[in-house]
């Protein structure tokens, strides 16, 4: 499975993103531009780091509920450049 981040709860503190071991948390922009994250399902592991690190009340799901992301970048370099 994969844990999920709620893109209209993220607030981009981007706390998640160093404590994921698989490195599979990346920052993408939702419709309106906002700057947010999202999870990787393919390397997630369930590992609940990210969780724990989110300082944001629900923004983090410990299930996969891909329609609540924002979607990836259509290209993934463009994750790299919002670093
Ligand atoms: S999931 Fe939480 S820690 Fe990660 S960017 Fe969103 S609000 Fe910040
Ligand atoms: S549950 Fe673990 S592996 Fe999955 S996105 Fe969160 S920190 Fe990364």
């Amino acid at each position: 499975m994969s844990f999920t981040i709620v893109a209209s709860i993220c607030e981009g503190h981007f706390d998640c993103i160093p404590v994921c071991p698989e490195e599979c948390i990346h920052k993408t922009r939702t419709a309106e531009g906002l700057l947010v994250t999202f999870v990787d399902s393919t390397k997630c592991t369930d590992c609940g780091a990210c969780e724990f690190a989110c300082p944001i009340e629900g923004a983090v799901l410990d299930v996969w509920r891909p329609e609540l992301q924002a979607p990836a970048p259509l290209n993934p370099l463009q994750s790299i450049w919002f670093e």
